[in-house]
């Protein structure tokens, strides 16, 4: 069998609550009917809900997510607070000459304390940080759901270990599309999952915030240089003109695609049968 193309495609918007998933589902149900094979990544690891908008449990996971902790050596540590100081996570707790104690859920993983320590004192543990879950919809339909362990501070790494898994997946199964449904903002999570995709789609809402919002994720896909692509969601209702100043302004020619309120939208997402809506 000849290896297709793949191509990448994130979804994302500077603002939770804009219609971004809704917008995933919609666009994954495009390309179905265009016969293409896709794989859809649920991205948006400390909530993800993809598989409710289209009506499915998670199956068991597939694989776990690890990553490496920093483990104090006792005996070798001078309490010298070097460590202390470099975590820029704020990961390291010291009182005034006690041993460091470190904070499991603000931990990034980034290995500075260990790497630093002159007294080679930090070693590293494995914990698990994540899961992710495979969903076979149909011959041509993956859904790769992530999901990060509750309360953890720092998800980013989480996301690369996802995508790294759903990209090999995608070729693997020589997918067409992957979709990568970001989380809502511009932090790093939302970073990892847009870096080194083909094109992305901005959703939003005509309302203030959403314009707000709008213009920051247009700054951030500037930088990483991604062609971007406008979605209004419920593009009946707010003031147009917000959105329109605002692509102005970031020299984007268009709304590339408008999404009306719509009650049987409302009702498809609600009961789990938004595959079933064309748009
Ligand atoms: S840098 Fe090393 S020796 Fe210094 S406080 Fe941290 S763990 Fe202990
Ligand atoms: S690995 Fe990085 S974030 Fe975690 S405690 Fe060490 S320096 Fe802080």
């Amino acid at each position: 069998m000849s290896k297709k193309k793949l191509q990448k495609i994130a979804i994302t918007g500077g603002k939770g609550g804009t219609g971004k998933s809704t917008f995933t589902v919609l666009l994954t149900n495009k390309y179905l009917n265009q016969n293409k094979k896709i794989v859809l990544v649920d991205a948006d690891v400390e909530c993800p809900n993809d598989y409710l908008l289209i009506k499915q449990k998670l199956n068991k996971p597939q694989k776990n997510i690890y990553a490496d902790f920093p483990l104090l050596n006792k005996q070798k540590c001078t309490k010298c607070g070097v460590c202390v100081k470099a975590c820029r996570s704020n990961a390291i707790f010291q009182a005034t000459e006690q041993l460091p104690v470190f904070l499991e859920e603000l931990c990034s993983a980034c290995g500075t304390c260990w790497t630093i320590c002159p007294e080679k004192a930090i070693k590293t543990k494995k914990i698990k940080t994540g899961q992710i879950f495979i969903n076979k919809i149909n011959q041509n339909f993956y859904l790769i759901t992530g999901l990060a362990k509750a309360g953890l501070d720092e998800t980013g790494p989480i996301v690369t270990q996802l995508k790294n898994f759903a990209l090999a997946f995608a070729k693997k199964h020589n997918a067409d599309y992957i979709l990568f449904d970001t989380a809502a903002g511009t932090h790093c999570p939302v970073i990892q999952a847009l870096l080194d995709t083909d094109r992305a789609y901005a959703v939003t809402e005509a309302t203030p915030m959403g314009a707000y919002d709008l213009n920051i994720i247009l700054n951030l896909l500037k930088k990483l240089k991604i062609k971007t692509k406008i979605v209004l969601n419920q593009a009946d209702y707010g003031n147009k003109k917000l959105i329109t100043n605002i692509l102005k302004e970031n020299n984007i020619k268009k709304i590339d695609q408008e999404i009306p309120y719509s009650k049987k939208i409302v009702k498809a997402y609600s009961n789990g049968e938004l595959l079933n809506i064309n748009i």
